[in-house]
């Protein structure tokens, strides 16, 4: 879906830059695409050992708003999001266990690669149907780590040829002194990251910042040239996006929490192995705290999607809520928070059902589209957005057409369903019993009979004009108030 600025002479037509602030230069940079038209993107996926929180949904939002930005100002896009389903250990040090495998052992599943596609399938199709219901477009490939094993293998091979890597008695690491701009990305100093006790930890490692391409050993595990074992986490994003998206992409994201450890070791590793930045523009969505706190299984203060629609709220009321901060400052989620972003979304929709459904096609105002190009441009100021669709529902001088033109407009961005009472209507009013003077006369005759053989207690005979009406597309619903007929395609 794209719906470039318009092209013509005047000022409001002129498109501004989209801006966007990149973590490697700590700026807001100019974005266009390396390659033609098309902007490549990757995001690192859920690790589907468990099901997404609200925490990590808020990075796949903030991943559909700069799609669906970037096709606002009139790119292609390609969108990769990996699936993890091995290599991922507890910490995202070298230790710990596989998150995976506790989650095989938690839902007393087998201990086997056919064990770990079954959880993995369970997670990633909760996943998926959590990105359907927040409005999330879904990605152009959802590839999952272990289906690129080879992948990972041949990375690692050529990184050991280049001697970029080093062999221990537990798996393949990365010299990080190799790599002279190791810690790059966010200013992460060599001496001071804080998995310096990692030496500890693996006294054969030669620096501290050291990490596992390949781990050997495990429950779960694949035939190498170093033995069995499985990749390390950081090469799987590495192997996948060579694989699917070219040696340099244009934008890589994650959550704040990737900086330091898993988006400096993928840089190592990819530009290590071709010689090339592996993205031009890095960009990281702030972290979301429950209550004031940071989202933490022990302190079981997590929320699921689910519990926000076991509550009467809905999947885009939390869209909403994530909407109203810069997807760069940290966000506390509220309750009372979620119940203001569900009272001004409800009336949002009811503004647009009430006042403009209906309204004849017209285009959006241009000096809509430049202040909304504006503040997405200014490195995706939802926030901004979001007011100005407020403005925009005051304004009492801008006509129907052009006021419903352009708030569908800025909804292909925002996707908050402004359309959802028109269509929950349209979809009641279909569902509703027709009254008998609207059914076609032989449905209404055989609804007659069947109440006929009803008082005679003649069921079967009842039963068989059911199906009847039935065949002509109609349902009866007995009531004590007497038949209700309703179309049956809906
Ligand atoms: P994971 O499933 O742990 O690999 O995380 C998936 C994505 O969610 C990653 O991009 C993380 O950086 C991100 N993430 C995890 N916790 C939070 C949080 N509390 N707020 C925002 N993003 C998060
Ligand atoms: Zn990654």
């Amino acid at each position: 879906m794209q719906f470039p600025l318009g092209g013509g002479n005047t000022a409001a037509d002129k498109k501004p830059p989209l801006m966007l602030h990149n973590t490697l230069t700590g700026k807001k940079e100019p974005f266009h695409p390396l390659k033609h038209n098309e902007a490549r993107l990757y995001h690192c996926g859920p690790t589907v050992y468990d099901y997404a929180h609200l925490g990590n949904l808020r990075a796949f939002v903030f991943a559909d708003i700069l799609r669906r930005t970037l096709a606002f100002f009139g790119h292609e896009v390609r969108q990769v999001i990996n699936i993890t389903d091995i290599g991922h250990l507890t910490s995202d040090a070298d230790v710990g266990e596989d998150k995976m495998a506790l989650a095989i052992k938690r839902e007393g599943e087998e201990m086997t690669l056919e064990g770990l596609r079954r959880i993995a399938d369970k997670y990633t199709q909760a996943f998926l149907h959590d990105l359907e219901r927040l409005n999330i477009l879904m990605p152009h490939a959802l590839p999952r780590a272990s289906e690129y094993i080879p992948a990972q293998i041949a990375l690692v091979r050529t990184l050991v040829e280049k001697e970029y890597a080093y062999e221990t008695s537990d798996g393949i690491y990365f010299d990080t002194a190799r790599f002279p701009h190791y810690g790059a990305l966010g200013h992460i100093a060599r001496e001071g990251q804080k998995e310096g006790a990692r030496v500890a930890e693996n006294p054969e490692k030669r620096n501290p910042e050291d990490f596992a391409l390949w781990k050997k050993g495990g429950d779960l595990g694949w035939d190498s040239p170093w033995g069995k074992g499985f990749p390390g986490w950081h090469t799987e994003c590495v192997a996948m996006i060579h694989a699917l998206l070219g040696k340099t992409i244009d934008i890589h994201t994650g959550g704040i929490d990737h900086i330091p450890v898993h988006h400096n070791n993928e840089i190592a590793q990819a530009e290590a192995a071709t010689g090339k930045p592996l993205a031009r523009f890095w960009l990281h969505v702030a972290f979301l705290t429950i209550e004031d706190t940071k989202i933490s299984k022990s302190l079981g203060n997590t929320v699921y999607l689910r519990h926000v629609e076991a509550r009467g709220y809905r999947a885009l009321d939390y869209r909403y809520l994530l909407l109203t901060a810069h997807y760069r400052s940290p966000l506390n989620f509220t309750w009372r928070a979620l119940d203001a972003a569900h009272t001004a979304l409800r009336r949002l929709q009811q503004y647009y059902f009430s006042e403009l459904r209906g309204a004849p096609e017209g285009n959006p105002d241009p000096r809509f589209l430049q202040a909304l190009a504006a503040a997405l441009g200014d490195d995706l100021d939802t926030p901004r957005a979001l007011a100005l669709l407020w403005e925009t529902v005051k304004d009492s001088r801008m006509p129907r057409e052009a006021k419903r033109a352009s708030l569908l407009a800025a909804d292909r961005v925002l996707a908050l369903g402004l359309t959802e009472l028109e269509t929950q209507v349209q979809k009641l009013s279909f569902a509703a019993p027709l009254p008998p003077k609207d059914l076609p006369e032989e449905v209404r005759l055989l609804v007659i009979a069947r109440e006929e053989m009803r008082e005679q207690k003649n069921w079967a005979r009842a039963d068989e004009l059911r199906e009847e009406i039935a065949r002509k597309g109609f349902r009866v619903e007995d009531t004590p108030e007497g038949p209700l007929v309703y179309p049956e395609k809906s």
